[in-house]
């Protein structure tokens, strides 16, 4: 599974998402500001610069300048000021709140240009106007306190007494949204970095306590997301390993209670009719051949177990090599054939054998593969009563090669057509102590064949016989 989407991009997201929350705040307050300063300064130049208003030196002036109207400003704790042509301050009016006497040409026309985009100019302690009379060659320079025009109750405005508070609040609200947005960013990205290293975490705690049936839910897609699916991977592949090794281990347990078992009866047997010979000295001679043969039997079936034993263990060995040689297989077959036919005569088993008479060759090793083949065929003459019928058959493919022993005797129950090949499985205890088989035959058949790095398998039903195959790559 690979990442659709990356932790990179999800950061950038969230980061993108907080940016442009704290942008369109920032855009929002920016905007706010700029709306109060329009609203406070062009409405308060506008009432200034209306024609009826007695605050505005163009509105007031006249002729003579000792009777220009200066009630309204001096209302307003303003001031006037006359200069002559000189520019020098001849007349006053009202407390001004900078005495001077003189201004210079440079002064006034600086502060001509400044006002000459309105009628008024606000500077930080007031705002002044000025007009000049032509006729009599002078000037009219109006002043109005800033702080106390507007708080002396006449022109007071609610909205610029707002402004500090404003700007105070603003900051105040951008400072508190700017927390919410970096808790929300925080939580964003704690969310998906922070859960799914939980759930990882939690993951191999289980795992840490022996508990491999934890699996991890992580959703995410990106990075996180590869190395839960992974975990899980990595949990399933060990409860797996554990299994084999749980069931190869109770294998080995069943095995050794197999080996005890099937050793401990002919051994009984033994030293019990050994016990009997010795000790009785009474026995008639029939008695005691009787006896012997007993002993006889129950030691040919201890050395069985212990060949067949040796024979698995030794196939099953890791450091065992087959000794392999391309050669005729249907060669290999007629000889092996030949040697059980005088057996499946005497026990009047009907055999049938379709083994090409042109040469197969397949790479495997003889002397293995003659006691993998050799096990089926013995099996069907010894568990499979007179006539049955016995074919074997050489089938050549591409690259492989099928191996069919088949019979039409007993017969193996079906469910047991994967099982029998495991060490010590026989289909009745009866059937097989009657015949004497070690139940290790058809699992160092499988060995040997798997060795080859063929397959082998059974079709088999009870009273429908047994159809064995092998197939072995060429
Ligand atoms: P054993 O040494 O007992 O023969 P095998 O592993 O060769 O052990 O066979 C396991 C069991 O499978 C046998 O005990 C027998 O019951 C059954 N079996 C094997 N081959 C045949 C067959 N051709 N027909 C009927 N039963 C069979």
């Amino acid at each position: 599974m690979r990442a659709r989407k990356k932790i990179s991009n999800l950061l950038l997201k969230n980061y993108l998402i907080s940016s442009l929350i704290m942008f369109f705040i920032f855009l929002v307050f920016f905007f706010g500001t700029i709306a109060m300063w329009v609203t406070l300064y062009f409405p308060i130049n506008m009432m200034m610069s209306s024609e009826d208003s007695k605050l505005v030196a163009e509105n007031i002036i006249s002729k003579e300048y000792k009777e220009i109207d200066v009630e309204e400003i001096l209302k307003v704790n303003g001031w006037i000021e006359i200069l002559d042509k000189d520019l020098k301050v001849v007349h006053t009016k009202g407390k001004a709140e900078v005495k001077r006497s003189q201004y210079s040409r440079d002064e006034l026309d600086k502060m001509l240009i400044k006002m000459s985009a309105q009628d008024m100019f606000t500077q930080e302690k007031f705002i002044y106007s000025i007009a000049y009379d032509k006729e009599n060659d002078f000037y009219l320079l109006v002043y109005l306190p800033n702080d106390k025009y507007f708080n002396n109750g006449i022109k007071k405005s609610p909205v610029f007494i707002s402004v500090r508070l404003f700007f105070i609040t603003a900051i105040l609200l951008y400072i508190i949204i700017f927390t919410i947005i970096m808790i929300i960013y925080a939580k964003l990205t704690s969310r998906n970095l922070t859960k799914p290293l939980k759930e990882l975490m939690n993951g191999v705690k289980s795992i840490s306590k022996g508990d491999y049936s934890a699996r991890i839910n992580v959703r995410s897609r990106n990075e996180f997301g590869n190395l839960g699916y992974a975990f899980n991977l990595m949990v399933e592949k060990i409860e797996e390993e554990r299994k084999l090794k749980e069931k190869s281990e109770e294998n080995r347990r069943r095995l050794i209670m197999d080996i005890s078992h099937d050793l401990k009866n002919p051994l009984v047997s033994i030293r019990g009719y050994s016990n009997l010979l010795v000790n009785n000295h009474n026995l008639d001679e029939e008695e005691r051949i009787k006896y012997l043969n007993i002993i006889e039997k129950n030691s040919i079936r201890i050395n069985d177990l212990i060949t067949d034993l040796f024979e698995l263990s030794k196939f099953e060995s890791i450091d065992f090599e087959l000794s392999l040689k391309k050669e005729n297989i249907c060669e290999f077959l007629r000889e092996l054939i030949a040697i059980y036919i005088p057996t499946m005569e005497e026990k009047n088993i009907e055999y049938n054998f379709a083994i090409p008479e042109k040469a197969i060759y397949a790479n495997f090793d003889y002397y293995s593969l003659d006691r993998a083949i050799g096990n089926l065929i013995s099996n069907s003459i010894r568990y499979n009563p007179p006539n049955t019928k016995l074919n074997i058959e050489v089938e050549e493919f591409e690259n492989i090669v099928k191996i069919v022993v088949q019979d039409n005797g007993i017969g193996i129950p079906k469910d047991l057509s994967e099982d029998i090949f495991n060490p010590f499985v026989r289909v009745d205890t009866s059937r097989n102590s009657r015949s004497g088989g070690t139940g290790l035959g058809l699992t160092i058949t499988k060995t040997i064949v798997e060795k080859h790095g063929g397959r082998v398998y059974l079709e088999s039903d009870i009273d429908k016989g047994c159809k064995f195959t092998i197939v072995l790559n060429k």
